[in-house]
C-alpha cells in the first residue's frame, strides 16, 4: 500500500531497527518504547487491521505468533513473560492502519498496555 508506514518500513524507504525478518514477516523495535523490549511484528504484506485475517489468510498470524516467541527468546524475556497486544481500529487506539502486533516485556507490566 503506497501511504502506509509500516508498507515503507517493509520496502526499506523508512529506516527501522530491525529484529527478525523472513519471507512473509518483520519485526522492529518501536520507535517510542513503553517497555524496555519494545517490538513491532508485522506481516509484509498489507492488511489494514485483523479485522481483514479470514479462514484463507490466517495461517500469518500462526507464523507472527511463532515468530514473537523466537524474538521473546532472543530478546531474553521469555522466562519471565511478555505481552502479546493488537490494536484494531479507532477506539482500540490503532494508529497505524496495516496489522502489527505489540511485543513488549523486560518489565512488571501494569494492568494498563504496559
Ligand atoms: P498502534 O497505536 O497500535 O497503531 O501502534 C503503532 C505503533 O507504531 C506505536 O507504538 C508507535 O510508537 C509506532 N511507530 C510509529 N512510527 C514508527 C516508526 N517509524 N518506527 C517504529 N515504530 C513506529
Ligand atoms: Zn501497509
Amino acid at each position: 500500500m503506497e501511504d502506509c508506514l509500516f508498507c515503507k518500513i517493509v520496502k526499506g524507504e523508512v529506516p527501522s531497527t530491525k529484529v527478525y525478518e523472513d519471507d512473509e514477516i518483520l519485526a522492529f523495535k518501536d520507535v517510542n518504547p513503553m517497555a524496555p523490549v519494545h517490538i513491532l511484528v508485522v506481516p509484509k504484506k498489507h492488511y489494514n487491521d485483523i479485522t481483514e485475517i479470514t479462514e484463507e489468510n490466517a495461517d500469518i498470524i500462526k507464523k507472527i505468533i511463532l515468530a514473537i516467541n523466537k524474538i521473546a527468546k532472543e530478546q531474553g524475556i521469555a522466562d519471565k513473560g511478555y505481552r502479546i497486544i493488537n490494536n484494531c481500529k479507532e477506539e482500540a487506539g490503532q494508529t497505524v492502519k496495516h496489522l502489527h502486533f505489540h511485543l513488549l516485556g523486560g518489565k512488571k507490566l501494569g494492568d494498563k498496555m504496559c
